[in-house]
């Protein structure tokens, strides 16, 4: 190995700035030493949240005597010679300032050897300063040892947060790598305690169990999709395990963990989400021309040429899973059960009877879903269905009673209908004129086929308004406010698949029965039944619960029988 100054027009493109925060970038920076220099075995030592010490040992290719000098020096690497090579490598790390800005604020001790003879070399430096050399027996590879973080910046040094804290950031980056990097074993000991091991080799899936244990593993689907320039491949919560706040959400690129508010929000699309939150662990593969990471000091953020088209990639890589999913749970609870023959005839609308596997394989997705699995809890008895409130139906199931929202159910099933476009167009009596600002009828003009695409007919006058004359016959009623505001969802949403989502939303909310209106017998058995007929039955297209479910057994410990 080579160690090199970097041209000098290479440092004025690479952005400059702090490396080290904590204990953690600390840590995040030496892991990616080893990992690039080819290390199969790493691990990592802490002491006081790595305040104290830190210690990380690899088995890679090792450095000689004077290459631990130079590595320690500025803009000092062997990583990249030339300014294309930054376009090209998938390399973790090439600033080259990593160990020099580690120096800078630590006492660093590195030993290090290049083979199995047993010998190496230790370099010293405090504070900036270098030490000297001196032979220290060591094994092949590396192990560099950081004590007293910040000592001589008592400012920064305050900045830190507690012990237990510095542990848990130092902990998690490590999780980041570990998931990516699956060849490689990895070791955690925090205050002499073993924290993890994971021997090499590992399946993700195997390493999501092993650190996060295997219910979550269970409460997730596997995603793989891939296209020119991008793979996607891990995890997504299965839609029945969305949570009430934002947990392992793990986005990947070429190795690094990032945060990207446009691919979090391409997830949540696809399961039709606002509210409930998805776990995810998604490590992506993309061709480094598409990608500029050296836009944050720490690598945290990535930025995505357009040509990539990332929200769509990601949204359907999920969407698709989901799909998927859905339809190999319907089918094989089909299958089982014989598709519901046994309980009444509630539910045949959901599925014709499949006579064999071949049939039930080829359902069209929307058909069944997973729902299924749940739907035996929740038949209810059209007999015993009452409306309370003129806003919620109650109904009587075999161990319980659900309670459903009018308003978020209807909101659910026209949503589908709009989405499977289920529905046809109607004439309007009394067409309605509309005027329009000008902001409103630029936004119109830009999307009249929208408009039309379902099943909107309209004429424009001079000036900006707009003559109304069908619309979906989802509708049982619409006024030119509506047609407003439909108008102004468009507005402020900036990406394909969000403005047609809003879009559908905006219709279907509209469109719904609401709170306050009241409904007969046969209207509420129809409302659930197309519930449940839906592809997503317990959440409305925002994310709001449609059913809540009561068991005898839970009302019986209210009652303290
Ligand atoms: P960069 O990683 O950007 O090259 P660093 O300051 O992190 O800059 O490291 C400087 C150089 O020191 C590396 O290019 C590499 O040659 C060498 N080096 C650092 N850590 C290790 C290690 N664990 N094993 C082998 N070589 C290393
Ligand atoms: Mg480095």
């Amino acid at each position: 190995m080579k160690i090199k100054k970097l041209p000098p027009e290479v440092i004025s493109k690479i952005a400059a700035g702090e490396v080290i925060e904590n204990p953690a970038s600390c840590v995040r920076e030496l892991v990616e030493n080893s990992l690039d220099a080819g290390a199969e075995e790493i691990s990592v030592e802490i002491k006081n949240g790595g305040i104290e010490c830190i210690v990380v040992k690899d088995n890679g290719s090792g450095m000689e005597k004077d290459e631990i000098p130079l590595a320690v020096s500025r803009y000092t690497t062997s990583k990249i010679e030339k300014i294309e090579d930054l376009e090209k490598k998938i390399t973790l790390g090439f600033r080259g300032e990593a160990l020099h800005s580690i120096t800078a604020v630590s006492r660093l001790t590195i030993i290090s050897s290049v083979d199995e003879s047993g010998e190496g070399w230790k370099g010293e430096f405090s504070f900036g300063e270098f030490m000297g050399l001196k032979p220290s027996p060591h094994g092949k590879g590396t192990t560099v040892v950081v004590e007293n973080l910040f000592e001589n910046l008592p400012v920064r040094r305050k900045f830190l947060s507690g012990p237990k804290q510095e542990a848990r950031r130092v902990y998690q980056e490590l999780v980041n790598y570990a998931f990516w990097f699956r060849g490689i074993s990895f070791r955690f000991r925090d205050n002499e305690k073993e924290k993890f091991y994971l021997p090499a080799n590992q399946s993700l899936e195997e390493r999501i169990s092993a650190i996060l244990g295997d219910e979550f593993r269970d409460s997730l689907w596997e995603v793989y999709f891939e296209r020119e320039h991008i793979k996607i491949y891990g995890f997504v919560s299965k839609p029945d395990y969305l949570k009430g706040s934002a947990v392992n959400q793990v986005i990947m690129i070429n190795g690094r963990r990032v945060k990207h508010d446009g691919i979090r929000k391409a997830i949540y699309r696809a399961y039709n989400q606002g509210e409930r939150h998805p776990s995810f662990i998604l490590l992506m593969e993309v061709n480094p021309s598409f990608l500029d990471f050296n836009i944050h000091p720490q690598k945290k953020k990535v930025k995505f040429s357009k040509g990539l088209r990332i929200f769509e990639k990601v949204y359907m890589a999920v969407s698709e899973t989901l799909a998927k999913e859905k339809k190999n749970i319907g089918t094989s609870i089909a299958i089982e059960r014989g598709v519901y023959s046994h309980g009444r005839d509630r539910f045949q609308m959901v599925v014709s009877e499949p006579k064999n596997e071949r049939q039930g394989e080829q359902l069209e997705f929307g058909e069944v879903s997973v729902k299924s699995e749940l739907q035996p809890q929740y038949e209810y008895t059209p007999q015993n269905i009452w409306q309370v409130h003129k806003s919620y139906i109650f109904a009587q199931t075999k161990n319980g009673i659900i309670i459903v929202d009018q308003h978020a159910a209807h909101e659910r099933i026209l949503y589908e209908k709009l989405k499977n476009k289920d529905y046809s167009s109607q004439t309007l009596l009394f067409p309605i004129i509309v005027e329009l600002t000008n902001m409103e009828a630029s936004i119109f003009e830009e999307y009249e086929d929208l408009f039309k695409a379902f099943g909107f007919e309209f004429r424009k006058l001079r000036g900006s308004s707009v003559i109304i004359d069908k619309v979906p016959s989802i509708f049982k009623k619409i006024t030119k406010d509506f047609i407003r505001e439909l108008i102004n969802s468009l507005e402020d949403t900036e990406l394909l698949p969000e403005k047609f989502d809003s879009f559908l939303k905006t219709l279907a909310c509209k469109a719904a029965i609401k709170f306050g209106d009241s409904l007969s017998q046969d209207e509420m058995v129809a409302l659930l039944d197309q519930l449940f007929a839906s592809q997503n039955p317990f959440f409305c297209p925002h994310g709001r619960p449609t059913i809540y479910r009561i068991t005898l057994e839970e009302l019986e410990k209210r009652f303290g029988r």
